[in-house]
């Protein structure tokens, strides 16, 4: 099974992508920690990349569509993989048409998590993460059990991503909005495009996208 999650950032793309990930032993693609890892490591494309991510922008097709390329030839993705954060704009979906062309595939559903902007910020803005076991939090929509401590692992240790900002977050959107929506209609088009309500409780977004992965019904 091939999927895109599409959703602006805080969409909640990342929690569903895991989750399907775990549910179907599919595996979750993200551009944006394959990215983050590549600024970590201090690569010549982390180098790169590390000033637009800040500035909230997107980072170029060129760079982004060789790093998907390499990254669905893994042994992981033999049975499929679930796309969060890619594609962001139209030469990315073209470029991702070509490539699962030419190794005679295709996708099964593009999957929009649709959200009001204004919810986004505040979703964004409050959010972190376990720095060693990855689990997510939201400042507060999904507080620790314990203050300063993971329920997950009891580690007491927690990142925040840099771009994560309010400042940042209102290029990112703009970005989402200027170069990714085009993303809507051009997959509809093909038929693709479902749509599942990321307003909704965590729980039930899930729900929402089971159905669509076992009926298959168009939006
Ligand atoms: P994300 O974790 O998906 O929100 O991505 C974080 C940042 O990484 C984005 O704001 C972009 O700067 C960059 N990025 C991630 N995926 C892409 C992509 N497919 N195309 C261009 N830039 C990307």
């Amino acid at each position: 099974m091939r999927l895109i999650l599409l959703g602006p950032p805080g969409a909640g793309k990342g929690t569903q992508a895991k989750r399907l990930e775990e549910r179907f032993g599919i595996a979750q693609i993200s551009t944006g920690d394959m990215l983050r890892a590549e600024v970590k490591s201090g690569s010549e494309i982390g180098l790169q990349a590390k000033a637009i991510m800040e500035r909230g922008e997107l980072v170029s097709d060129g760079i982004i569509t060789a790093m998907l390329a390499r990254r669905v030839q893994q042994p992981d993705c033999t049975r499929g993989f679930i796309l969060d954060g890619f594609p962001r704009t139209v030469p990315q979906a073209e470029a991702l048409d070509t490539m699962l062309r030419e190794q005679a595939m295709d996708l099964d559903h593009v999957i929009e998590l649709a959200v009001d902007d204004a919810a986004l910020v505040e979703r964004i803005a409050g959010r972190f993460t376990c720095a060693r076991c990855g689990e997510g939090y939201h400042d507060r929509f999904k507080p620790t059990a314990k203050a300063g401590t993971c329920d997950a692992c009891g580690s007491t240790d927690f990142v925040r991503r840099a771009d994560d900002k309010a400042e940042t977050v209102a290029a990112r959107l703009d970005a989402y909005h200027r170069q990714t929506a085009p993303l809507l209609p051009f997959y509809r088009a093909q038929g693709k495009l479902k749509q599942v309500d990321g307003m909704a409780e965590m729980n039930e977004v899930t729900r929402q996208i089971g159905d669509i992965l076992g009926s298959g019904g168009t939006a």
